[in-house]
């Protein structure tokens, strides 16, 4: 039997469901099951997603048995619509859309109106009544055709669409604002004068012959899966390019037949921030495209439709309550209303902001419709997300002040919250350009409308302002998605490609100027506001809002009781200071996984340096002795702040030279003879000293516990100041858990060195002070030797962490600190799936990490293991680190949160 590449659906009844989304795409599936529970769909079938992948596998054709299966699905639906492809009395129009497997809004293409041509526009408007739409219609078709499956494109970034420059003339001369307001007339003028800009610009005419068109149509949508958006948006998003796309070919029905038409979009809930409600962008008498594009600004459904449209506004709201209930899920809408009727063309689970996540999501399992375990799923809320929970809102009197300067510039749509301040840029490219160069400025994308081209502007800018458009359009969906904040349908801005610069409230500003924009009100100032803390923060951090206050935090409570119920993996903090720990605590951390000490002697320069050009081990220890004080301050402060939490604390890891290189002695003329005099040396002595610690590759040299294995002494004092604090805290009642960890350990030998210095220092503490407590000494696992020999090395040490920073570097040979010139250029040309410093290479250095995780724990059986490198806050890594069986996760505080939710987001998929 032939494969079937050509799925059926209409007449309440569908070849596919909504669980065929690999097969069908998310599109495709979803018209399949929105047939089957009853809701109004025109008819249509969907060529799969084997179409597309043989298509590229085969020099870009099509299977051979595609042709006649198009045929045969093609006449079922012209059986089911009571109309003839192609007729001259009585035509059938198509409309052709991509669908992959994953929602990938805007990025691939889309032509409608296929089957015009000077013939059946003629049949069409005597069908329909109205010259006008038919005549739209096919001017619409003319021109996406020419754009989508001809590929006509501006010349360069200041031309313009063509076709928009050759409508917008026309619309001057004939001295209106609106397409709608042009007359048959001049709507045939303009498909005449768009076929000719076709065959001047592509060399060819535009084919009349309906099949010819939709075959076009079809290779184009299948095409756009391989163009340059596409495939950056799926490199920010992990989707496989091997996956393709499907197609949807469906019969037309139209908006655009008059004022009782319109076209849409709507959410069932508020997608920026979560409201319930149902929610938004409608036309009248406009047709698919116009909404989604955001080249008109829209009207807001919750506003006016139920007075524009009664009829269809009850139909619209019931058709989302049966489909929120359906999928359980806030469902992101298509639809056309055709004299009256309401006509289902989309439906999805709706991208959301992760403010507006955790809000759906809560809300949801109190309306009942999930449990807690469904509100954690990783597709709910990707665990990332709730980082914007705790993003920054602007500061009230800065607001205040830039009000009463007037600085108020306009309002639009608040599409994505989160408060910006940053330098105008207006094209996407000098932004992402701007980005590169000037990583610390923050940047607002300043456009008339964003289009799916502006990927990679957008992921350079902090904030996204856009003069048209509406919560649905191109700008706002994928800011949304991106925790970008975002604001859309500002139409008091006038945009200037020419001169670079926008017009507002009287007002010029040019590219580089500041400006701040609210993306939780829509407001935009001239100028910097200060932004201020989240209100999550503000009740846990800084404790200036109480919680009853802030129902933001509240559901944020309410979601993390639920990760805190479900998830297996501990989460600690990386922290070097009380403040970081005290911060982390609010968050939820469980214990501090990682203290570097040496953040602690960037404090005490003088006497670390003393320390260094020491000659002796006298002198080493006269300057140690001084240290000793300040660290043991240090650590107890920690140990006050984790309040009987476990504290991993690190020895000295760094090579010395960063404390003390020719650099310092060069910026400080009178530091060598500063450091002579304490040692009772000479300048001379000094600088040879130092010349002796430059290494030509640092983090391969000495470094980590080759310092404390050199220098015993310092390990000894470290050591000391520990056990210290520790006696010191628990004698002020306080529970005190210390874990001594030895860094870059390869050998056995290295950690035994170490632990014997450690242990001893403990035990002459515990003597001189008559105070004894439980401490753990254990080891870095950062170098690939230590892993593969964790077997030995568990013999001795009590627990392990995993330092992925360093054991990526060690693994992959790619130094962590030299890797940028290249990660961009690999990642660009899907060298590797991802950056291995974000985010674990599973198949290498995570295969390393499981054999340190078995061999550990084959000579000790309840071994501790935990993660401290940056990874330990990426969710894909957590969810790793939790199925190679760790104890824990450490990360830095502000990732505490996200942390959680993917463990426990992997802890629920496991135990499925
Ligand atoms: C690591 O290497 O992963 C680690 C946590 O140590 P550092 O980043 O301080 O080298
Ligand atoms: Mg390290």
């Amino acid at each position: 039997m032939s494969t079937k590449y050509v799925y059926f659906f209409g007449d309440g009844q569908a070849d596919g469901d909504s669980s065929m989304k690999t097969l069908l795409g998310g599109k495709g599936a979803n018209l399949a099951e929105m047939v089957r529970i009853g809701l109004p769909v025109p008819a249509g079938f969907t060529l799969t997603t084997e179409v597309c992948t043989y298509y590229y596998a085969n020099n870009r054709t099509f299977p051979p048995e595609l042709k006649q299966q198009v045929l045969d699905a093609l006449k079922k639906v012209e059986k089911s619509m009571g109309a003839e492809f192609g007729s001259a009395t009585n035509p059938l129009l198509f409309s052709c859309r991509s669908g992959a497997r994953e929602s990938m809004p805007g990025m691939m293409d889309t032509v409608l109106n296929i089957g015009l041509n000077d013939t059946t526009v003629v049949a069409l408007a005597k069908q329909t009544g109205n010259e006008r739409s038919a005549w739209d219609s096919y001017r619409r078709f003319v021109q996406m055709y020419g754009d989508v499956v001809l590929e006509l494109k501006p010349k360069d970034k200041t031309e313009g669409d063509p076709f928009e420059v050759a409508l917008e003339h026309k619309r001057e001369k004939a001295g209106v604002k609106e397409d709608s307001q042009l007359s048959v007339e001049q709507l045939k003028e303009l498909v005449a004068e768009f076929k000719q800009l076709i065959k001047s610009r592509a060399g060819k005419d535009f084919p009349t012959d309906p099949m010819e068109q939709v075959w076009g149509a079809i290779g184009a949508v299948f095409g756009s899966w391989m163009n340059d958006r596409a495939m950056v948006y799926r490199r920010t998003y992990g989707i496989p390019h091997e996956w393709g796309t499907a197609a949807n070919v469906q019969a037309m029905v139209f908006g655009n037949l008059g004022d009782d038409c319109a076209t849409g979009v709507g959410l069932t809930r508020d997608c920026a921030l979560g409201t319930p409600g149902f929610c938004g962008d409608y036309l009248i008498n406009a047709q698919g495209e116009d909404v989604v594009a955001g080249i008109r600004t829209p009207k807001r459904i919750e506003e006016t439709l139920a007075s524009d449209m009664p009829e269809s506004y009850k139909q619209l709201n019931e058709i989302g309550k049966k489909l929120e209930k359906h999928y359980k899920e806030v469902q992101d809408i298509e639809f056309t209303i055709q004299r009256g009727k309401v006509y289902m063309l989309q439906t999805r689970n709706a991208k959301r902001t992760g403010f507006a996540a955790v809000r759906i999501a809560v809300d949801l399992v109190n309306e009942g419709l999930i449990t807690e375990q469904e509100a954690l799923q990783k597709r709910r809320i990707p665990a990332d997300d709730l980082a914007q929970l705790l993003q920054p809102i602007f500061d009230p009197a800065s607001k205040a002040t830039a009000t009463k300067e007037g600085r108020f510039l306009a309002k639009g749509i608040n599409a994505g919250p989160g408060a910006a301040s940053g330098v105008i840029c207006l094209f996407a490219d000098e932004a992402e350009q701007f980005h590169e160069k000037n990583p610390n400025t923050d940047i607002i994308l300043v456009r008339k409308e964003t289009s799916p081209e502006d990927l990679r502007g957008m992921k350079a800018a902090k904030g996204i302002l856009t003069a048209t458009g509406g919560a649905s359009s191109h700008a706002a969906l994928v800011s949304r998605q991106m925790g970008k904040a975002c604001i859309v349908g500002c139409s008091a801005i006038e945009v200037d490609y020419t001169t670079n610069t926008i017009n507002v409230g009287g007002k010029t500003l040019k590219s580089g100027d500041f400006i701040s924009m609210d993306g939780f009100t829509g407001e935009v100032f001239e100028g910097k506001v200060q932004t201020k803390p989240s209100e999550v923060i503000q009740v846990l951090v800084q404790k200036t809002l109480k919680p009853e206050e802030s129902e933001t935090y509240q559901r944020y409570a309410q979601l993390m009781g639920w990760v805190d119920k479900h998830r297996k993996l501990r989460v600690r903090t990386n922290a070097d200071t009380p403040n970081q720990a005290d911060e982390a605590i609010a968050f939820g951390a469980e214990g501090i996984g990682l203290c570097r000490t040496e953040h602690m002697f960037f404090d005490h320069l003088d006497e670390i340096r003393h320390m260094i050009v020491a000659e002796t081990k006298e002198s080493r220890e006269e300057a140690l002795a001084k240290l000793l004080p300040f660290q043991r301050e240090d650590f107890a402060g920690l140990f006050r702040s984790m309040n009987g939490r476990p504290v991993t604390i690190r020895l000295l890891d760094p090579p010395l030279h960063e404390f003390l290189s020719d650099r310092h002695l060069e910026e400080q003329p009178d530091l060598a003879q500063k450091l002579a005099s304490w040692t009772n040396s000479t300048v001379d002595a000094v600088k040879r000293r130092v010349g002796e610690l430059h290494e030509a590759n640092p983090m391969l040299g000495h470094r980590g516990c080759r310092l404390g294995i050199v220098y015993p002494e310092i390990t000894a004092m470290q050591a000391r100041a520990i056990f210290e604090a520790a006696v010191k805290v628990k004698k002020e009642g306080i529970n005190v858990v210390p874990e001594v960890m030895v860094p870059l350990a390869g050998f056995l030998t290295e950690f035994k060195h170490q632990e014997k210095i450690i242990r001893a220092a403990a035990e002459a503490v515990f003597k001189e002070t008559g105070t004894t407590l439980e401490y753990l000494v254990g080891t870095m696992i950062e170098v690939p030797r230590a892993a593969v020999r964790a077997d030995q090395i568990a013999s001795a040490a009590e627990f392990f962490s995993f330092g992925t920073n360093d054991l990526t570097q060690t693994t992959l040979a790619i130094s962590r600190d030299d890797y940028g010139p290249f990660i961009g250029y690999y990642r660009e040309h899907d060298i590797i799936p991802s950056d291995p410093f974000q985010t674990i290479d599973q198949e290498g250095v995570g295969d390393i990490m499981k054999i340190g995780v078995e061999r550990g724990r084959s000579s000790r059986a309840d071994l501790k293991i935990g993660i401290c490198g940056e990874h330990g806050g990426d969710p894909a890594s957590v969810m790793f680190c939790h199925d190679i069986g760790l104890n824990y996760v450490s990360c830095s505080p502000r990732r505490v949160p996200v942390a959680k939710l993917a463990a426990a987001q992997q802890a629920l998929a496991a135990g499925k």
